[in-house]
């Protein structure tokens, strides 16, 4: 059945290490062989083996229409005809930024970068040249790229992978990251009376993704803004996974609290290689050429990613239901599967904030990356297999955000809970 996808790994793993361009997706977290995809159109993904998946990673975000969107790939056919790219600017690139600037709150110039890796140190570069100061906090099991600031007691694969300390990151680098637990204002406020002179930032994801998905407790971003307010220090909010995706504008919108930057990937490039990073323009404008906090990029503002991310974004901006629907469909989701978990007798957990959402074997609430990982991690890994064999492609880790795509119907919805209860009386 998986016969191909085990061909295919094994030629891979000769000539790319762990056979994967990104860690998440050898299955380590869950066992097995990776699956090797073919092609994707709509909610499905089609394997090498030609099996057929309903997909709730959706390329970890982009995929927020559906595979293969019509428009979006006849927009990169016709544009791919004028030239892959030019290394010189585009009226493209202003129409994209326009647009950002049109659909998030509180930000005035977007720079496009090629990766949320980059938009996030970038960000984090711009504010430690516009504040002066060195240190930053971020938290434990929150992800921001794999840039060497970040990976402190990070989230995502780090976490899956259990890596304590990343090698190659130096112990001078991670001496500037200062870590606390999510949803621990106090923890924050301590580190800022101690140190609050040195921080530049405070970066956080506003609904943390990496770490299954986790929301933020009723006053905790807000308290990071007051705190940031009082003492100087800059909030970032990393909305790689929550831009355009809880509404149009992202957390801020969704939540009402106004971040000082903000850093966009997933699903800004409509599945090609994007991100950005954002704010005011007294900020945005201390990057060069205006200002010296250096940040640049060959392939940065690429023609054809540009058309691809406004194809989807300018989608999203004219169709606001799009958001109401994938509010109802994830509920929907995530009511039958609270049923036929129930009615399994599994005790879980299962967090959800618009279009996304995680599972957690767990039975008390999972408020921070602790919780997280003190789930039942060998259950998931069960479920996952279940699930797959029975044609629903999960996150292959307990943590990672599922991500809902609005091609989903009721009926696949439906397909899902009924593997659920299926996995469930199988595995017992
Ligand atoms: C995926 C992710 C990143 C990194 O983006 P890449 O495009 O993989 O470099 C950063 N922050 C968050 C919150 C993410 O989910």
């Amino acid at each position: 059945m998986y016969t191909t996808s085990e061909t295919l790994f094994e030629k891979a793993r000769q000539v790319i290490p762990g056979g994967v361009n990104s860690p998440v997706r050898a299955f380590k977290g869950v066992g097995g062989t990776p699956v090797f995809m073919k092609n994707a159109k709509g909610a499905y993904m089609n394997d090498a083996d030609g099996n057929r998946y309903i997909d709730y990673i959706n390329s970890w975000g982009p995929m927020i229409l559906g595979h293969a969107y019509d428009p979006v790939v006849k927009a990169i056919q016709e544009y791919a005809t004028y030239s892959t790219s030019f290394g010189a600017p585009t009226e493209m690139e202003t129409k994209v930024a326009e647009l950002i600037v049109s659909m998030v709150p509180n930000i005035d110039m977007v720079r496009m970068v090629n990766s949320g890796t980059e938009a996030c140190m970038s960000a984090l570069r711009l504010a430690r040249g516009y504040t002066g100061r060195n240190k930053f906090i971020k938290f434990e099991g929150n992800y921001h790229g794999h840039a060497d600031a970040f990976l402190v007691n990070a989230g995502s694969g780090v976490a899956t992978l259990d890596i304590q300390a990343v090698p190659g990151v130096t112990k001078s680098v991670a001496e500037d990251t200062l870590s606390v637990p999510y949803n621990n204002l106090p923890a924050v406020e301590q580190l800022v009376a101690e140190q609050g002179r040195d921080i530049a930032a405070i970066i956080v994801e506003p609904v943390a993704g990496n770490m299954g998905c986790i929301l933020p407790q009723p006053g905790f971003l807000e308290g990071l803004r007051s705190i940031c307010d009082a003492n100087g220090i800059l909030l970032i909010f990393d909305e790689v996974m929550t831009g355009f995706r809880l509404a149009r504008g992202g957390a801020q919108e969704l939540l009402g609290i106004k971040a000082d930057l903000v850093t966009f990937g997933k699903i800004i490039g409509g599945g090609m290689p994007v991100g950005a990073f954002a704010g005011r323009k007294e900020l945005m404008e201390h990057i060069a050429p205006v200002g010296k906090v250096y940040q640049a990029g060959t392939l940065s503002g690429n023609p054809i990613a540009m058309i691809a991310g406004y194809t989807l974004l300018h989608t999203l901006n004219e169709n606001p239901v799009i958001y109401q629907q994938l509010d109802e469909k994830a509920n929907y989701l995530v009511n039958g599967l609270r049923e036929a978990l129930g009615a399994a007798g599994v005790v879980h957990q299962i967090n959800h904030l618009g279009s996304m959402m995680s599972v957690h074997f767990a039975e008390y609430p999972i408020v921070d990356f602790s919780a997280a990982s003190g789930a039942n991690n060998e259950l998931f890994r069960r479920f996952f297999h279940g699930m797959l064999e029975r044609g629903v492609y999960l996150p292959p880790s307990a943590f990672e955000s599922w991500f809902l795509s609005n091609a989903l119907t009721t009926e696949d919805l439906d397909f899902t809970i009924n593997a659920a209860k299926a996995t469930m009386q199988a595995i017992k």
